[in-house]
């Protein structure tokens, strides 16, 4: 029986090492194109976690409108401004300020990228297909994250966001190191404004009403992957690059 146990007991630590050596490797890809690739999913789909991720395993940048924004604040740009003017007044951040935003900073990618909350909606979309036209640059997929509605309160709810860094951590399921710190940079971890229960419902409806007709228009192109991203963080991320280094 210790045998038996001692043997177990081993066999867990080569499964441990395992998972932490494939998550830390990057995978070697044979494309003539690079990956261009959205993620697209509600709110507490994890789509920021899975691009962070597939961004390091096949080494190409995460573009994500609000990393630019927060790096372009970083640098007092005339964009940053105009962008904080808009939300000190609670309002949304209009398309065409969006555009030029991803315009800006796609037209310096030539080696792939993953769009991590972008298109958000269908006019997002076509000028996205009209951009990377004009780039002679070519979409490989577009994955729809899908979640369960109870999940998805599960998660925003117990979501804890660095406002320094962008790190995201979850108070059941990606635990800060140290409580209320990011294990970063050390800042103060808050619980966005709009991660409260009560602004959810609302997110979720915004989502249904601008997003999801994405979807479609994508599935109708060919070019959508489904996903169910109610399993953990680790699944997900398999089948994800799975997909990938079969393409
Ligand atoms: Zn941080």
């Amino acid at each position: 029986m210790i045998i038996i146990k001692k043997n177990l007991c081993f066999f867990i630590i080569f499964l441990f090492n395992f998972s932490i050596k494939a998550n830390e490797m990057s995978i070697e890809y044979k494309e003539d194109k690079p990956f261009i690739i959205i993620l697209l999913g509600p709110p507490g789909a994890g789509k920021g976690t899975q691009a962070k991720q597939i961004s390091k395993l096949f080494s190409i940048p995460h573009i994500s409108v609000g990393d630019i924004i927060r790096e372009e604040a970083l640098h007092g740009s005339s964009i940053a401004m105009e962008v904080k003017k808009i939300t000190d007044e609670g309002k949304f951040i209009p398309d065409d300020l969006v555009l030029k935003i991803i315009e800006k900073r796609i037209s310096k990618e030539i080696n792939g990228y993953i769009l991590d909350g972008f298109p958000r909606n269908i006019f997002q979309a076509y000028f996205l297909e009209k951009m990377l036209s004009d780039l002679n640059q070519e979409l490989t997929v577009v994955f729809s994250l899908n979640v369960s509605p109870e999940l998805i309160t599960e998660r925003i709810i117990y979501r804890r966001t660095c406002p320094n860094c962008g790190a995201v951590f979850n108070l059941t399921t990606k635990v800060p190191k140290k409580e209320g710190q990011c294990d970063f940079c050390k800042n103060e971890l808050i619980h966005r404004g709009d991660d409260h229960e009560d602004k959810i419902n609302f997110r979720l409806s915004l989502y249904n009403n601008e997003t999801v007709p994405i979807i479609q228009y994508y599935e109708n192109k060919e070019i959508l992957k489904e996903i169910s991203a109610n399993e953990s963080i680790l699944e997900v991320e398999n089948e994800i690059i799975e997909y990938l280094q079969n393409k």
